[in-house]
């Protein structure tokens, strides 16, 4: 360093005090925030101030007179580079991409060598043209490493997209640059100013380096696809304007001498072979980055499982190896629910943890799973029926202890449904067909989950009942848009005098492909698609229309209704409305419901019924006496008769199947109710149920239901019949005289030629 007046050591001095001191500073804090990438910051501050140190021993020099060079300070501040290019070079790190750290290398080798040419001939051997001496050689060091650290910062400055980097390498390489100038470049008067300068740039350069290097965010940086070509881009024109510009001025030089001395063609050499070394690493990391797109684009990106291009490729393999395989597919029951009364983040949370914990239970059975959309997965696995069932029941299993992990689910127990078809089995079962088999998977899926809960395996049979039920939904939701579904009438009479009091509509259905369907059938399955809501509205409008016939003048009539309709909203209003439209009263109208929807007290169904029960409708417990018969609740309810089920009354011979019905007979009348005996079919059964004292009674010893057409007939039989009796029978008497009542039942017996099953 050469300068006489006090500009330039001040200026060197003041640069040394900030490089060591804010070095120093840097340098602590990143040892305690001790991150894996800390290795930058910290080696960086320490370049800084082994930097610093060095400038302040060469200004105390300096103040004392001029120095030779290199002076002590010269030589400690270069030991700082080293430093710079290990800290430089550990930020590639952070990405993910394959030998980051080599391509900048490489790059900065490039450019660093292209300045190099241009100091060589225009600064060392050119003007000179004379031998280079021991201080020449130093300098020319210096200068290198210099110009590599130059190089190195402007590489980093452009590829990263880090603020922090951006500044402190902006900054470094500033300082560097002015550093090369006022060092090497500025004789006498220029340098004493630039001393000034130094001083000045110093001032502010340093701290804005080292707020810079503390900013550097040191985890790992994602780079987003989009981002990524645009900062390809700049990063090659930049090198490539860094290298073209030097080696440009450099042929120049070349042209001027007419002939290339041995260091420019070795310096040319290390640019060529730093263009061809970053060009295959280029290769590289293209290639790298074509894989993880194409992996990408098999993954789904919440769950990281397969999505469902992977199966479908999975499968495609699968049909060229011939390999055994089962294909599995999964839903998670009451998914809907988490996704619609707690959000779609819960929702997401269910599903990353039901995949983690599937994924786990798959990666050891050596199964791999997929994400297809929503809440399904499917998975495909290489083994037999057998373990692949067993495999199954544990995704099952899986399903509840994952969606379980997840807090603030609440009353909502997530468990899921599972199908399982085969690809091809070792016994050459199967159809080899992988595309077919996750169709049938599916198809065996919506079996489970109809059930909820269930593991189901696809076999013929059951497609064959699955064709016959799609055709028969078809089918029926047909026959309720065109009314074909027609209600039948039966009556209901108090037994002791054979009066009509009421008649029960009952649907029926006969479709030209498939014949009669039985109600049970029907009715189950208009409740599982949701045509129970049509087809109940039009059993209402027809049995209501039948009271406003004058043949059912004073009779009520019993409408079976299903929990969906009375969970309806809309479903109170309508009753009123059609009752307002045949100007029937409410009191005529009868919904026989099954006890089963009271187990909840505050379903929406209970609801409903207290509602209609106010409006005046009567309420019959349909079926009473089978299944889970509970005593209790009977009186807290809006109930105004009890039908006791005809598979009790099946069974009246038996000794305590009477008893039963006797209890049944004496509590509804105790507690207010009126009770009908359902499927009165003998006479015997209708003498014996009177001594009882039941009061109404209803089966095919009357009459099965009838067309509305053929009711008036019906109700005029049976009225004649009870003309007919010599002796009416007091209703109620319960210990009435057999003698009385022996014969009169007899008088309505019928062959019940309608609908008789
Ligand atoms: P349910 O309400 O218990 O209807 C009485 C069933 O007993 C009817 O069967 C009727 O035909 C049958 N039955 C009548 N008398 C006798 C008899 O003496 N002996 C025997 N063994 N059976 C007799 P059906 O018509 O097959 O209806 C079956 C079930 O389908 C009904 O049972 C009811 O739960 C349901 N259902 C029928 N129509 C409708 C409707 O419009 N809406 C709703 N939600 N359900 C309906
Ligand atoms: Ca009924
Ligand atoms: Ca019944």
């Amino acid at each position: 360093m050469a300068g006489s007046s006090a500009a330039l050591p001040t200026g060197v001095v003041l640069s040394g005090v900030f490089a060591t001191l804010g070095g120093a500073l840097v340098a602590r804090l990143s040892w305690r925030r001790g991150t894996r990438m800390e290795g930058f910051r910290l080696l960086l501050s320490l370049a800084a101030t082994v930097w610093g140190v060095g400038q302040l021993m060469l200004g105390v020099q300096l103040i004392g007179g001029p120095a030779d060079f290199p002076a002590a300070g010269d030589i400690v501040s270069m030991l700082a580079a080293p430093l710079a290019v290990a800290g430089l070079l550990r930020l590639p790190r952070r990405t993910a991409e394959p030998q980051a750290g080599l391509r900048l290398g490489l790059e900065a080798l490039m450019i660093g060598a292209a300045g190099q040419m241009v100091l060589w001939r225009f600064w060392f051997r050119g003007p000179r043209g004379v031998p280079l001496d021991g201080g020449d050689l130093v300098a020319l060091a210096i200068l290198s490493c210099e110009l590599l650290v130059l190089a190195l910062l402007l590489v980093c400055a452009v590829r990263d997209t880090d603020r922090g980097v951006v500044v402190a390498c902006t900054g470094l390489g500033t300082y560097v640059a002015g550093e090369l100038l006022t060092t090497h470049a500025a004789p006498g008067a220029v340098g004493e100013h630039l001393g000034w300068v130094g001083a000045a740039v110093s001032c502010v350069v340093w701290p804005v380096i080292l707020l810079g290097i503390l900013a550097v965010d040191a985890r790992p940086s994602v780079t987003s696809l989009r981002a990524a070509p645009r900062a390809e881009l700049r990063r090659s024109v930049v090198t490539s304007v860094a290298v073209l510009l030097p080696m440009m001025l450099f042929m120049y030089g070349l042209l001027l001498d007419g002939y290339a001395d041995p260091v420019s063609l070795a310096l040319g050499a290390g640019v060529v072979i730093g263009f061809a070394g970053r060009e295959v690493v280029r290769g590289r990391q293209a290639h790298a980055l074509l894989d993880r797109l194409a992996e990408q684009a098999h993954r789904d990106p919440l769950t990281g499982l397969g999505n469902r291009r992977a199966l479908t490729s999975d499968l495609d393999r699968l049909r060229s190896t011939g390999t055994p395989a089962v294909v599995l597919t999964l839903d998670v029951d009451r998914f809907k629910e988490v996704n619609g009364q707690l959000g779609h983040s819960a929702g997401d949370a269910v599903l990353v943890e039901v995949a983690r914990a599937m994924d786990s239970v798959c990666q050891s059975a050596g199964a791999r799973s997929y994400r297809l959309g929503g809440d399904e997965f499917a998975i495909l696995s290489r083994a037999g029926l057998g373990e692949s069932r067993e495999l199954a029941e544990r995704v099952r299993h899986a399903v509840r202890v994952g969606a379980a992990a997840v807090p603030g689910l609440g009353r909502i127990v997530l468990t899921g449904s599972v199908g399982l078809a085969v690809v091809k089995q070792a016994d050459g079962h199967g159809s080899g067909d992988p595309l077919r088999a996750l169709t049938e998977s599916i198809e065996a899926l919506r079996f489970a989950k109809l059930e909820r809960n269930r593991v189901w395996v696809y076999d013929e049979a059951l497609a064959e009942q699955a064709r016959r039920r799609a055709t028969m939904e078809r089918r029926l939701a047909l026959a309720v848009e065109t009314r074909a579904i027609e209600m039948h009438f039966q009556p209901i009479v108090q037994l002791a005098t054979g009066r009509v009091t009421g008649i029960e509509a009952l649907a029926r259905w006969r479709d030209a492909d498939l014949g009669v369907v039985a109600p049970d059938v029907f009715i189950a399955l208009a409740e599982q698609t949701g045509l129970i809501h049509g087809l109940g509205r039009l059993a209402l409008e027809q049995s209501i229309a039948m009271l406003a016939t004058p043949a059912a003048a004073e009779l009520k009539v019993g409408v079976n209704v299903s929990p969906l309709q009375l969970r309806d909203p809309g479903f109170v209003t309508e009753v009123a409305a059609i009752l307002h439209r045949y100007s029937v009263e409410p009191r005529r109208l009868v919904l026989e419901v099954t006890e089963g929807i009271f187990v909840d007290p505050n379903d929406r169904a209970v609801h409903a019924l207290r509602e209609l029960s106010a409006l005046g409708v009567v309420i019959a417990i349909d079926d009473f006496g089978e299944g889970y018969s509970s005593w209790g609740y009977l009186d807290r309810l809006p109930a105004d008769i009890l039908k006791i089920d005809r598979r009790l009354t099946g069974q009246a011979g038996d000794a305590r199947t009477m008893a039963v019905i006797r209890a049944i007979v004496d509590m509804a009348s105790a507690l207010g109710l009126d009770a009908v005996v359902e499927g009165v079919e003998t006479p015997a059964a209708a003498t014996s149920l009177l001594a009882m004292g039941a009061e109404f009674a209803q089966g095919w010893l009357y009459s099965a239901a009838v067309p509305a057409a053929e009711l008036p007939a019906v109700l005029r039989r049976l009225r004649s019949a009870q003309r007919d009796l010599d002796q009416p029978v007091v209703a109620g008497t319960r210990a009435a005289s057999g003698g009385v009542v022996r014969q009169h039942p007899q008088a309505f017996a019928v062959g019940g030629d309608h609908d008789v099953a």
